[in-house]
């Protein structure tokens, strides 16, 4: 199973990423999780990375695609995986369609998942992460606070609201997600693989998409 998650920051990619991982056995891809480990282990990549990421602008093409390309290599992504948040540009989406031409991989599905823009933001905003690189849970201030305020339940670290998550910089994503990621909608409508979904609760959303996969 190759699935391509598309959607804004906020929309649920995670939440559903995970549910799919467990039914199918797969593997999640999570670009941005590529580059924060990048980021954490401080090598030339991340450092690279950061200045765009802090920001919330897209680190560029090359950068994420080199990176990209090596985890979809790996092993463990023989038998399936899910693309979160990449091809994230029109040109990355070019580069990933020769790449899987060349390895004779076809996709199973190409999901939108789609949320009201107040409540990308509030979700965004809400989210704390916990500040010990070795632990990194991740709490909701709405709907999965700590225990104790900003006190890590695992392990008693201070949790901390990451600087991509602070409301301006939300807002800078959220115009480059539809100014850069938007024409991405175009690019795979045409495609009879890609649908949309409303991601508002993630089990009606996990149904949903379930049926449209039908496998
Ligand atoms: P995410 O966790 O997917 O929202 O990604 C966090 C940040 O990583 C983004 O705001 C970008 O700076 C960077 N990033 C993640 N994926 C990509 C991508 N496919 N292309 C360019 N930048 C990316």
């Amino acid at each position: 199973m190759r699935i391509i998650l598309l959607g804004p920051p906020g929309a649920g990619k995670g939440t559903i990423s995970a549910l799919l991982v467990e039914r199918y056995g797969i593997v999640q891809l999570s670009s941005g999780d590529l580059l924060r480990a990048e980021v954490k282990k401080n090598s030339p990549t991340g450092k690279k990375a950061a200045e765009y990421m802090n920001r919330g602008a897209l680190v560029p093409d090359e950068i994420i695609f080199d990176s990209m390309k090596a985890r979809i290599n790996e092993s463990d992504c023989l038998k399936g995986f899910i693309l979160d948040g990449f091809p994230r540009t029109v040109t990355q989406a070019d580069s990933l369609k020769k790449m899987f031409m060349n390895m004779q991989v076809e996709l199973d599905a190409v999901i939108n998942l789609e949320a009201p823009e107040e409540l990308l933001i509030r979700r965004l905003t809400s989210r704390r992460t916990c500040s010990n690189t070795g632990c990194q849970a991740i709490y909701n201030i709405f709907t999965k606070p700590p225990k104790k305020d900003n006190v890590c339940d695992i392990c008693g670290s201070s949790l901390i609201q990451r600087d991509d998550e602070k409301e301006d910089v939300i807002k800078n994503r959220l115009k480059i997600f539809k100014e850069t990621t938007g024409p991405l909608i175009n690019y795979y409508s045409s495609d009879k693989k890609f649908f949309s979904v409303p991601c508002i609760d993630a089990d009606t959303c996990m149904s949903e998409i379930i049926n449209k996969i039908n496998i």
